[in-house]
């Protein structure tokens, strides 16, 4: 109910005086989405992209049941499932890079999502013989893909599959691609943190992007970067958590442990063209911890990172970082 009314109040189309961005934002992929579009007013252009990310998350979402994630999660050990292109691409993406990083990033991490429920109303610190049980039932290789008949099985009763990780990558992409095909020059697009930078601002100036610090309130940023035609991602552990016995939750989870992810990263942002690739990059990074990220990095052609530790070190990693600038330097460092 609050949602709607925040949702109904989002929903506005500012007209701006020239210089500034047509703006729209929305409630949709569980999260607020914001569209800025500069130059010419283009109302239907921004009406598009929020069309096809409502058709994202129509079938990508495990927290709607006639989505094809939840057909497929349901089907679980009884029939493969025939899905949408879209959502076959973004699975094979995933399955990619669950096998790329061993599993640290797993989309069939949805028994350990579902048991632990952060982010929602039914968040709780599970047992350990619940926490087991659905540990058992996490691994990608029983994620089984047919290209010819685009179906999507999971081997065993009980597992299900999990996008969340990924999928606003996808969206960010495919906003992107909607504003290049419509011949818009210079956007912003941020779905919920992930964001895409379409060409450069008036006078020709690179977008700056500022990353947010995960020990403050949200808006307060530890640096910025310039970015052109980029994506830029974060992950970290402060967007969805509980805190319980004094310990934070929270929802970027480990299948080794069954528990949030615990690798002294507290924030890592990845910048590349594809949104896609640094969405699950910095998932996957986040899950795997500095040394092994970075090593993983290394590998991953046109990709930079900005990664933080508990400690408040910054590591940088790739060419688009060097044009990042420490703005928080009492908390932090560069190593
Ligand atoms: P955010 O959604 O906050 O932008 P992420 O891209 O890191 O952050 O995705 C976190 C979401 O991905 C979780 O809410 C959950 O749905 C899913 N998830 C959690 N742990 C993993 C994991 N190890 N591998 C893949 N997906 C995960
Ligand atoms: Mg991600």
């Amino acid at each position: 109910m609050a949602l709607a009314l925040a949702a109904a109040i989002l929903q506005l189309t500012l007209a701006c005086a020239p210089a500034a961005p047509h703006m729209r934002a929305e409630l949709v992929l569980g999260t607020l989405c914001k569209l800025s579009l500069y130059g010419r007013d283009r109302p239907e252009t921004a009406a598009a992209v929020f069309e096809r990310l409502r058709i994202i998350e129509a079938r990508m979402s495990a927290n709607l049941d006639d989505s094809e994630v939840s057909r497929v999660s349901r089907s679980a050990g009884i029939a493969p499932q025939t899905v949408s292109e879209d959502t076959f691409y973004v699975i094979k993406t995933a399955k990619e890079f669950a096998e790329l990083t061993d599993g640290a990033f797993d989309p069939t991490i949805a028994p350990l999502v579902r048991l632990w429920g952060i982010g929602t109303e039914n968040a709780r610190l599970p047992s350990e013989e619940e926490i087991e049980a659905a540990r058992r039932l996490v691994d990608y290789r029983g994620l089984i893909l047919d290209p010819a008949a685009r179906s999507v099985f999971l081997e065993r009763a009980g597992m299900g599959l999990d996008l969340g990780a990924i999928a606003k990558g996808y969206a960010a992409d495919e906003a992107a691609s909607i504003l290049r095909a419509a011949g818009v020059e210079s956007a912003i697009i941020d779905l919920g943190g992930n964001v895409y930078t379409l060409g450069r601002k008036r006078g020709g100036k690179p977008f700056r992007i500022g990353i947010q610090d995960p020990a403050a309130e949200r808006g307060s940023y530890l640096g910025a970067l310039t970015i052109t035609d980029r994506s830029l991602v974060t992950s970290g552990p402060y967007e969805r958590f509980f805190i319980e016995g004094g310990r934070r939750y929270h929802h970027i989870l480990d299948r080794r442990t069954g528990y949030p992810s615990d690798s002294g990263l507290v924030s890592v942002t990845i910048i590349g063209a594809s949104s896609i690739r640094a969405d699950a990059l910095s998932t996957s990074v986040f899950v795997m911890g500095k040394e092994r990220g970075l090593a993983l990095l290394a590998g991953q052609a046109g990709v930079s990172a900005i990664l933080v530790d508990e400690s408040g070190a910054i590591s940088l990693s790739g060419p688009e970082s060097s044009s990042f600038e420490l703005l928080d330097m009492k908390k932090y460092h560069l190593e």
